[in-house]
């Protein structure tokens, strides 16, 4: 559209920002939602057997924005007056780039951080466009060591839906951490604390929660999907990822904002730590009782989940979880 015409939709867009702020936070986010036109990519074909809702982006507060693509990954991002923070960057670099355009019809700041919250592709793939725009990106330190040993195997099991979504996986490009925590980081950003915690392995080694105080909310990475059937291929100790849920789920805080799926709550949270260890102690007393793994797969069907996302994937986790238990291997990262 024309320059002219294109600045006064902006400060449509920008009316309707303002406007939305009086409004309850549900109809705010629809409004925000439909004046920048955040469909952009069309979802790909239910995996999970319904239609997937379109993505959308959904203001949470005045400075927070929680990108969120039912059919893929999850993104976050500050807004301030000194420049942006970004958690995850989406599946691919052209995806990625979407995301970007998306921060840039709310704000011109710079892009300051990139935080990349675990290792899977979905969640970093998308890192070039905001490299090219200048951010420092930040990661776990095992988060950084395993992006880089597993890149060639994450790539591998990416490329059946590249294809199909018609992106092309040469462009992708391993952008590696600039800087690196151990235990916990604070980044200051236009008066703002955001506050990065590593509290042991949960999902996997690496697993990043991020905190903004000022908002109380929390940004939980693979580790932490709501009422969603969790992956047991990468963890080296379920004990620890339940450990680590209960803690996040005694957190002050009032929004959990997930890597993948809606907005959640603490309840959500501590709900997925006993569905954890629910099925974690099933299968160890299964072990303990000599029975195969095809054994267990056929008679260990955990009903009271069958609602669950990523049911279907029920028994990829049985097997996993007797390699965990028998083995205390995780072949995934050799
Ligand atoms: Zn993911």
């Amino acid at each position: 559209m024309a320059t002219t015409a294109f600045v006064s939709f902006l400060a449509f867009v920008g009316r309707l920002a303002v406007l939305a702020q009086s409004l309850p936070r549900l109809l705010a986010g629809m409004i925000l939602a439909l004046a920048i036109g955040v469909a952009l990519v069309p979802a790909p074909a239910a995996a999970q057997g319904r239609t997937a809702p379109p993505a959308e982006l959904k203001q949470i507060s005045n400075d927070l924005y929680f990108f969120y693509e039912f059919a893929g990954s999850n993104a976050v991002f500050m807004v301030t007056d000194e420049g942006v923070l970004v958690i995850d960057t989406r599946t691919h670099p052209r995806p990625g780039q979407a995301l970007l355009d998306m921060i840039r019809k709310v704000t011109d700041k710079p892009i300051k951080w990139v935080i990349n919250s675990h290792f899977h592709g979905d969640h970093h793939f998308g890192n070039a466009p905001f490299k090219a725009a200048g951010a420092t990106f930040v990661a776990q330190a095992e988060t950084a060591r395993i992006m880089q040993h597993v890149q060639a195997k994450e790539m591998a099991r990416r490329i059946d839906g590249f294809k199909s979504q018609g992106l092309d996986p040469n462009e992708v490009k391993l952008i590696l951490a600039d800087v690196t925590f151990d235990n916990t980081m604070t980044i200051k950003l236009g008066g703002r604390e955001v506050r990065l915690m590593y509290l042991g392995p949960g999902q996997q080694a690496g697993d990043t929660f991020v905190a903004f105080p000022h908002e109380r909310a929390l940004f939980t990475p693979g580790a932490f999907g709501k009422r969603s059937m969790p992956n047991m291929a990468f963890t080296p100790s379920v004990d620890s990822w339940v450990n680590l849920l209960e803690q996040v789920a005694a957190m002050d805080v009032d929004r959990i904002l997930p890597a993948h799926g809606d907005v959640a709550t603490r309840a959500d949270v501590k709900e997925l730590a006993a569905m954890l260890a629910d099925e974690y102690a099933t299968v160890k007393d299964a072990v303990a009782k000599g029975l195969s793994v095809d054994d267990a797969i056929k008679t260990l069907t955990f009903p009271q989940y069958k609602d669950w996302r990523n049911y279907n994937r029920l028994a990829g986790e049985i097997r996993a979880l007797y390699e965990l238990i028998q083995t205390g291997k995780r072949s995934y990262l050799d």
